[in-house]
């Protein structure tokens, strides 16, 4: 996936935006978790989020992106399924599944994105943990959205945290610069080495978006040409959060 490299500072009036566009974006989520329970299609996920979306006057950046262009308001990506799933009338939760849920919301022109896994019923301990690494990954990860540190501090932090757990990190797809586009300068991979990378200013504004895998770190396309799935079929997990780095702590964009 490609975006445009440029980095746009926000001012305060564009963050005050964003976060609104954030708290959005949250009750979406939250509309959509309320729903995860065996025997729901990823259709009426999506359906779920669009009615949110509506009552706000908003649209998600997801529609219409990309080639081809993407279907839905949100995507829908279950088990071996890392990011990009469609949703589908056809396609049906099951007990013990974990299921990742991403989605943007464009308010007044600014962006905010976020994602989640959860799971549906009951799921193994394998799943559990997975879930708890890759959230708590992205906790360390906006840990270090500090002024004077570098995109690379953030990189690492994930990928020690995901490594040093015994899981694996995608080299494919990666956070990003978020705001005036769904996808603006500075690239944010999830591998990296401290110290490095782009210096981290006030008014920078970044999705931070752990993708983990449990057997490899290789991914495949599906032929709908969107669907990214692990290489090897395991179980993976991804969490997001738009966050803005300030004179202090990380702002979270994207919750309620
Ligand atoms: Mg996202
Ligand atoms: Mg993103």
């Amino acid at each position: 996936m490609s975006w445009a490299r440029q980095i746009h500072l926000k001012s305060a009036a564009e963050l005050q935006t964003m976060r609104q566009a954030g708290r959005i974006n949250a009750e979406v989520l939250a509309a959509v978790k309320e729903l995860l329970k065996p025997g729901v299609s990823t259709a009426d996920l999506n359906a779920a989020a669009e009615s949110v979306l509506r009552k706000h006057k908003c649209v998600s950046p997801f529609k219409g992106y990309g080639r081809p262009p993407f279907p839905t308001s949100i995507t829908t990506s279950i088990n071996q399924e890392l990011v990009h799933g469609i949703p589908s009338k056809k396609r049906f939760l099951k007990d013990g599944d974990i299921v990742s849920i991403d989605c943007g919301t464009i308010l007044d022109g600014l962006v905010a994105d976020s994602a989640f896994t959860a799971g549906v019923g009951e799921i193994s301990p394998a799943a559990a943990n997975l879930l708890n690494a890759t959230e708590e990954a992205l906790r360390v990860g906006i840990a270090a959205m500090r002024a004077g540190n570098r995109t690379g501090d953030v990189s690492a932090a994930i990928q020690k945290y995901v490594e040093g757990h015994g899981y694996h990190v995608t080299r494919e797809y990666t956070g990003h610069g978020v705001g005036r586009q769904m996808h603006e300068g500075p690239q944010l991979p999830n591998y990296g080495k401290a110290g490095s990378g782009l210096l981290l200013k006030p008014g920078m504004t970044i999705a931070i978006e752990p993708m983990v895998l449990v057997g490899t770190a290789e991914t495949r396309v599906l032929s709908d040409q969107w669907t990214v799935v692990s290489a090897d079929g395991s179980l993976t997990a991804h969490f997001e959060h738009s966050v803005a780095v300030t004179e202090g702590e990380p702002l979270l964009l994207t919750v309620l």
